[in-house]
């Protein structure tokens, strides 16, 4: 069948399912329906762990409540609606929930030196569409359309586990989205992830990435999870970050480094940076001196990453010796740094740019 009259298909049920609901609103379905608790559990687990694409698949739930949640609350099967496969192995995913939107995942397969598959990373979406309006960014160009339920996100997780047929190692919120705008169903998606009842993923192995919500950074300071904080910082000087992320500048950058300071004094974890390298707009050497000051004294690693060369792009990725000056010149300053090309670059690699070509 054709993508676009598979997108149709989608677009024509335009209603909720069992996965738009959180953990706890299940919970409570379950409870209304006169339900132990113990239920509301196997049917987390059938959804979330096993990955059930049908109520007839849970045999260990009685026929009639089967029969009342298929009435109630449907359940669709996911849906992959596109796929890319890059030369690298990384697969985008554009999955077609059940109100007729589609979000973005991707698989990120990584290899030891024989050859064999070692760790399988899932970079998943929180939101339909993002309301923060990065210049670079295809998803930020279109807008926001709402945020992802807990399952939804946990969903995007057990596609990708299926299609490879491995176990998930690591997971990046960096799809489309800013996550703290979706701050308790994504702390809901994570802690199921992490839990050995759920995923049984390593926190430490699960990144939460913001653009600099600095409400959502002080938030995760306090929370107990080992969660590593990742941070899209893309410009040190105010006026270059403004014109890049136009949504964070009520979060200004000298209150930005207060908050980070303070998680990582409350967490004693480092916090992770990243710096897309764009040709003439954030890589001249006042940008590099700004983000030299911006991490001073700072527990942090600082990724930066060529942007990738989109055709009709005003934007452009900062030529080769220009990188190397960077990496050198954070290294001679003691920072972590290294230069991380995006995977995936030949599918589409930008943020967001999947989907948006399919919708086009
Ligand atoms: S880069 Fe991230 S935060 Fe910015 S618009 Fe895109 S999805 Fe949203």
């Amino acid at each position: 069948m054709k993508v676009y009259q598979r997108l149709r298909r989608y677009n024509a049920a335009m209603e909720k399912d069992i996965r738009s609901y959180s953990l706890n609103q299940i919970r409570d379905i379950c409870q209304t329906l006169g339900q132990p608790r113990f239920r509301a559990e196997q049917l987390i687990q059938w959804l979330y762990v096993k990955g059930a694409q049908s109520y007839d698949e849970m045999t260990n739930l009685p026929r009639a409540l089967r029969a009342t949640l298929a009435e109630e609350c449907p359940l669709r099967p996911l849906e992959i609606v596109d796929k890319q496969v890059s030369s690298d192995g990384t697969r985008k995913y554009v999955i077609g929930l059940a109100d007729g939107c589609y979000v973005e995942t991707v698989g990120i397969p990584a290899c030891d030196s024989g050859g064999s598959l070692k760790r399988l990373t899932v970079c998943f979406s929180t939101q339909v569409g993002c309301a923060m309006q990065c210049a670079f960014c295809a998803t930020g160009h279109e807008g926001f359309t709402r945020n992802l339920s807990s399952g939804e996100m946990i969903s995007q997780v057990l596609v990708v586990q299926n299609d490879f047929d491995m176990r998930v190692s690591n997971l990046v919120s960096m799809g489309q989205g800013e996550p703290f705008q979706n701050y308790d169903a994504l702390l809901e998606a994570l802690r199921f992830i992490n839990n050995k009842k759920g995923l049984g993923i390593g926190a430490r192995h699960i990144t939460l990435s913001t653009c600099g919500l600095i409400k959502g950074i002080n938030k995760l300071a306090e929370e107990p999870e080992q969660f590593t904080l990742a941070v899209s910082l893309h410009a040190a000087r105010q006026e270059v970050r403004d014109h890049l992320m136009p949504r964070c500048a009520h979060n200004p950058l000298p209150e930005l480094k207060q908050a980070l300071q303070h998680y990582v004094e409350k967490t004693g974890r480092r916090v992770s940076f990243e710096y897309l390298l764009i040709r003439d707009v954030n890589d001249t050497e006042k940008d590099l001196e700004a983000l030299l000051a911006f991490t001073d004294s700072l527990l942090c690693h600082i990724n930066l990453i060529p942007l990738n060369d989109i055709e009709d792009s005003p934007f452009k990725p900062s030529l080769p010796a220009v990188q190397n000056h960077w990496l050198k010149s954070l290294q001679a300053h003691h920072h972590e740094a290294t230069i991380r090309n995006s995977k995936g670059a030949d599918i589409d690699g930008a943020c967001g740019q999947l989907k948006n070509k399919l919708t086009r």
